[in-house]
């Protein structure tokens, strides 16, 4: 059984200076109403003005070189500055994917011209990226994917249809999984090729569908003899088999993959106050320490990242275990919020928010991998399978 590797891993000291600063920046723009922290769900969450000033703070592509418009920091800098946002409720959906994926990926895989044209402009939160992976009939089984990439003079013609793809209404690229050539009889994993796609241009139709929240935040994408230049092939023609997989440790671990519903918790302590019965602070007590635990290993994905390691198995875990209790964690508030006096302060924002988080939780453990998926991958990464 080949073993699992969470290095010890603590937040150096240079991080709290940081989280300082970022934490500064957060209580001025809740307090000019850029957003409400206890609202989440309200409010536009892809917000061009806003992400303009992250970038201007030089907290997009942070980790980046500086000549991209990076500013050379660690991954746990980076680490820092998601999880203060995540935590104040921040709207960073319009730089949150470039910053996260997009971006590295560009910066592995793109014609030198292309990364100096784009990842500066990812930096000063002016660009939102897509990612276009999965199809009606081709999600957790990524390789499956039909859409086609066929040849044409000076590039590609692209034909098919993506699914369930986030801020594609919204996004200025997208980078998508298209189908080069058939699988072989040897790989079947063999095929496809990433593509870098420039959005609002023709064939591209971009179809909205509703979620249960109310919100509209994926879409349905439709490539009718979309064009895409040769210089935006990314990586190895066929070969993306081999680039996806460590595109996912940076999707999967970070702190937003335990972080989306715990305004609940936090309200929940506001609720009880300073005295709590013994069983709000056994529920509260047992919350925590999990929570406590996750974010260890977490941090520890984080700075095996830092230090070049692939930890595609312990990130599939972190996501596993941290999606799995965000999702369980509003129906856990909400046991323990029967036991909270009638008339708190804050019921009010406490019952909102809960039946906002009750909304979202079925799509956490779908996004970015199933829970099934994952423990497949972690079996095979221990060898059990
Ligand atoms: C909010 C949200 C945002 C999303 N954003 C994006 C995006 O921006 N871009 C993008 O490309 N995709 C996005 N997705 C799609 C997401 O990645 C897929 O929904 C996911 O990979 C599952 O694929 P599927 O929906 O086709 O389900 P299926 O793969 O059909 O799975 C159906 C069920 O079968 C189980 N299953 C499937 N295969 C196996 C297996 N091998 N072993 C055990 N069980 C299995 C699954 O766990 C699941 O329970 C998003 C999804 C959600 C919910």
């Amino acid at each position: 059984m080949s073993g699992l590797q969470f290095d010890q891993i603590r937040l150096p000291p240079e991080c709290e200076t940081l989280r300082a600063e970022v934490r500064a920046f957060l209580a001025e723009e809740i307090a000019a109403g850029a957003f409400d922290p206890h609202r989440p769900g309200h409010g536009d969450s892809h917000n061009r003005a806003f992400s303009k000033r992250v970038g201007a703070k030089g907290w997009i592509g942070m980790t980046w070189p500086k000549k991209y418009g990076g500013r050379d920091r660690s991954f746990l800098e980076r680490y820092v500055v998601t999880e203060e946002f995540r935590v104040a409720n921040a709207p960073v959906r319009l730089h949150f994917v470039a910053d996260r994926q997009s971006g590295p990926i560009l910066l592995k895989y793109a014609p030198e011209h292309v990364k100096m044209d784009i990842l500066p402009r990812i930096c000063r939160g002016e660009l939102c990226f897509a990612i276009g992976m999965s199809e009606p009939n081709s999600g957790s089984d990524l390789f499956a994917a039909k859409t086609r990439a066929t040849r044409t003079d000076g590039g590609f013609l692209i034909n098919g249809t993506k699914i369930w793809t986030s801020s594609a209404h919204i996004a200025d690229y997208m980078i998508a999984l298209f189908r080069t050539s058939p699988p072989t009889k040897e790989n079947r994993r063999h095929g496809l090729t990433q593509f870098l796609v420039k959005m609002k241009q023709p064939g591209i139709k971009v179809n909205p569908i509703g979620q249960i929240t109310g919100q509209f935040e994926f879409n349905e994408v439709v490539f009718t003899d979309h064009f895409i230049p040769d210089d935006h092939m990314l990586g190895e023609i066929d070969g993306a088999w081999k680039q996806a997989t460590s595109e996912l440790a940076y999707e999967r671990s970070g702190p937003e993959r335990f972080l989306e519903t715990y305004y609940v918790l936090t309200e929940l302590v506001r609720a009880v106050g300073a005295k709590p019965d013994s069983r709000s602070a056994e529920g509260i007590g047992r919350l925590v320490a999990q929570l406590h635990t996750m974010r260890r290993m977490s941090v520890s994905v984080a700075g095996m990242l830092q230090a070049g390691k692939e930890p595609v198995v312990e990130a599939a875990i972190v996501k596993d275990i941290g999606t799995v209790w965000e999702q369980q964690l509003p129906h856990r508030v909400r046991d323990l919020a029967a036991f909270v006096e009638e008339d708190v302060g804050n019921r009010e924002t406490l019952e909102s928010q809960l039946s906002f988080a009750i909304k979202t939780a079925p799509k956490l453990t779908i996004q970015g991998g199933t829970t099934e998926v994952l423990r497949g991958i972690i079996a095979r990464g221990l060898g059990l399978r």
